[in-house]
């Protein structure tokens, strides 16, 4: 398996994202609530939400493009601390995928990367501390083992999980609770990625 993601795999994956942090507000919000000032789930929708509006513009040429706007238009829509934070992860992912239409894994790696450093940059904050970082980072070296493994779908899962899986095809998922929230995924495009949700396909 090759896995390749273009321009309009990426819009539909900032589609996702806005759908999942829309119907799983009010749970961020709660467990915010214990640590904070209890609106995280607020600021990931309204900050994805405006990404997904950019992305269904269809301006950006590329995806670095994309990734770039689509982290000013976060900002601008979420504010306070996780807007610079976000920002920071989709400038610098960005950065990566300039001038690119399409992504093999290895660059999804290179730009979860460079979106960890980003944060890490940002928030002072290291793998540990109940951070962002506690689920990117696990992701990312599950996500290189299986690159340098070559297995491609191991990587995949790999990266859902936040940690190395078996993969059983055709329906390899996250044990015992998925990564993939419950709920029907958002329109044909999502659908057809198997490589990203291959629980679904
Ligand atoms: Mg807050």
């Amino acid at each position: 398996m090759r896995v390749e993601l273009d321009l309009p795999d990426v819009r539909a994956i900032l589609g996702r994202l806005a759908e999942v942090f829309e119907e799983r507000k009010d749970e961020l919000n709660d467990l915010d609530t214990k640590i904070g000032d209890g609106d995280h789930g607020f600021s990931m929708a309204r900050g994805f939400g405006a990404v997904r509006a950019h992305a269904e513009g269809g301006a950006d040429k590329d995806i670095g493009e994309l990734l770039m706007a689509g982290g000013m238009q976060f900002n601008e829509a979420a504010g306070s601390t996780i807007g610079i934070l976000m920002f920071s992860a989709l400038r610098e992912a960005g950065k990566v995928a300039a001038g690119k239409t399409t992504l093999r894994l290895s660059d999804v790696a290179d730009m979860l990367e460079a979106a960890i450093t980003g944060i890490t940059k940002r928030g002072k904050a290291t793998v540990g501390q109940k951070t962002i970082l506690d689920s990117l980072s696990p992701a990312l070296t599950a996500l290189r083992e299986g690159l340098s493994a070559g297995e491609e779908e191991a990587a995949v899962v790999g990266l859902r999980c936040g940690r190395r899986e078996p993969v059983r095809t055709p329906h390899a998922r996250c044990d015992p609770q998925s990564a993939e929230p419950d709920g029907s995924p958002t329109g044909e495009r999502a659908r057809s990625i198997p490589a990203l949700c291959p629980g679904r396909s």
